[in-house]
């Protein structure tokens, strides 16, 4: 397609879409883009909500993907503020909300996810609030004042990164986790020990196996959470993260193929030929696990993008690297390379009393998943080992004294 004067449409300007853009135009495209997004912002990253951003280090103009002057320099036709309400597959037309119809020859979903909420009493209180977009970060910024305080409920990556920024600002800070460990969906048993360890240390009053039965108000406004024992966690706001839901409506509506997200091939292609999907919102080949899954992640945005983009513009498929994401709390980088899921064997490296080590996630011998706490080093070669099945040799690997770039190496000979 590339050097003709086609059009692609993408739905959702976020990462995924935002570099699925650039990318295209990266790799030849030369016909007509239109990239569609419901937020009334140009993309940005939305790490730094939960991190700098929300603690101020970080000013909003380095949240943007791009310079300002980026998409009117590749003829990137930004539809801002533009929610899409419809697809017609048959038409080839997406529908604005605006009145306005899109036409295209190939489409890119890219319409990422939405917070999950809890439908229990009190939901609607005034101070009860989630983490998802900038808009959101500017609200919880705002609320997090003198005498605030925070109640996180979840301990994932954004719940705990919230309230390490939190805390960070002086407030006080409560975490509510129904399961019986921080970060469990994500890493083991010696990760969320530290990472619990590490929040007490730093003032957060850490609750696990605390399941939130309703929201208490006091004239409209969050007053605390009650729990399913009676008791009542006094706060006044209260910032919910308990993951994500795929926004899959629009190819529900339009009959693609949606399991956990919208269904995609290697190249990000949905159930219709002209039209794909990236990022948060699709349901991708894990060929390292043996099964279909969605990522979370800026890594998996941008690779999907890559993916995408090359098919419409006719490039050979990007190479895929092993699923990799990061978390900022406090001074701690916690890296992560590949999914630890299924592994029988864990061996840590380094001192989690030092705050630099990392665990390494074994299956049958071949590493998994590597996760590092503040050593780069060690995340990197895991990174490069986590992609291949060949078989560690544990006992050097649980040797302090390796070299582990030259193990990665000779492992990899
Ligand atoms: P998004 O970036 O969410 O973009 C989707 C866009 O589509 C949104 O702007 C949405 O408004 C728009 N949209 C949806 N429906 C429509 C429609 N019908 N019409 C028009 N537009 C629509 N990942 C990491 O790897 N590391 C981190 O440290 C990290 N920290 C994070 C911290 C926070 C607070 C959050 C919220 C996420 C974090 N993530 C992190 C996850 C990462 O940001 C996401 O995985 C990534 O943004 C996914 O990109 P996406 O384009 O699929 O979705």
């Amino acid at each position: 397609m590339s050097g003709t004067a086609s059009t692609v449409a993408i739905v959702g300007a976020g990462h995924a879409g935002g570099n699925a853009a650039a990318l295209l135009r990266q790799y030849g495209f030369d016909g007509v883009i239109v990239l569609i997004g419901a937020e009334p912002v140009p993309p940005y990253q939305r790490p730094p909500l939960s991190k700098t951003y929300l603690t101020g280090e970080l000013d909003e103009a380095r949240l943007w993907l791009k310079p300002s002057t980026f998409h009117a320099e590749h003829r990137i036709d930004q539809k801002l503020g533009a929610a899409v309400l419809s697809l017609d597959r048959a038409a080839k037309q997406v529908a604005l909300a605006d009145g306005h119809v899109v036409n295209y020859d190939k489409l890119i979903l890219a319409t990422g996810s939405t917070p999950r909420t809890l439908a229990i009493p009190g939901h609607d209180l005034d101070g009860v609030v989630t983490l998802r977009s900038l808009a959101d970060a500017d609200t919880l910024r705002s609320r997090l004042g003198s005498g605030t305080k925070l109640i996180v409920i979840g301990a994932g990556y954004i719940g705990l990164e919230a309230a390490a920024s939190a805390r960070r600002l002086g407030h006080d800070v409560t975490v509510l986790e129904a399961a019986p460990r921080v970060l469990s969906r994500v890493t083991g048993e010696t990760v969320s020990a530290f990472y619990a360890g590490e929040h007490r240390t730093q003032g957060v009053d850490l609750r696990l196996d605390a399941k939130v039965a309703a929201f208490v108000g006091k004239d409209g406004a969050l007053a605390g959470v009650k729990l399913d024992t009676g008791e009542i966690v006094p706060g006044t706001l209260a910032l919910v993260c308990i993951g994500i839901v795929p926004e899959v409506a629009l190819a529900q509506q339009a009959g693609l193929v949606c399991t956990n997200g919208v269904q995609v091939d290697d190249d990000a292609r949905t159930s219709d030929a002209d039209v794909f999907a990236i990022g948060d919102c699709a349901c991708r080949p894990l060929p390292r696990y043996g099964r279909m899954g969605r990522l979370e992640s800026v890594h998996n945005a941008l690779e999907q993008a890559k993916l995408a983009a090359a098919a419409i513009a006719g490039k050979p498929r990007p190479a895929c690297d092993v699923p990799w994401f990061w978390s900022d709390q406090y001074d701690l980088k916690l890296q992560t390379a590949g999914l630890m899921e299924g592994f029988d064997a864990a061996v840590v490296r380094g001192d989690p009393g030092a705050r630099r080590f990392s665990v390494w996630y074994l299956k049958g011998g071949a590493l998994l998943a590597v996760d590092a706490v503040n050593s780069m080093p060690e995340f990197l070669c895991g990174k490069k080992l986590a992609g291949s099945d060949r078989k560690l040799d544990v006992t050097t690997l649980r040797d302090p004294a390796t070299d582990l770039v030259r193990f990665a190496a000779d492992t990899l000979a």
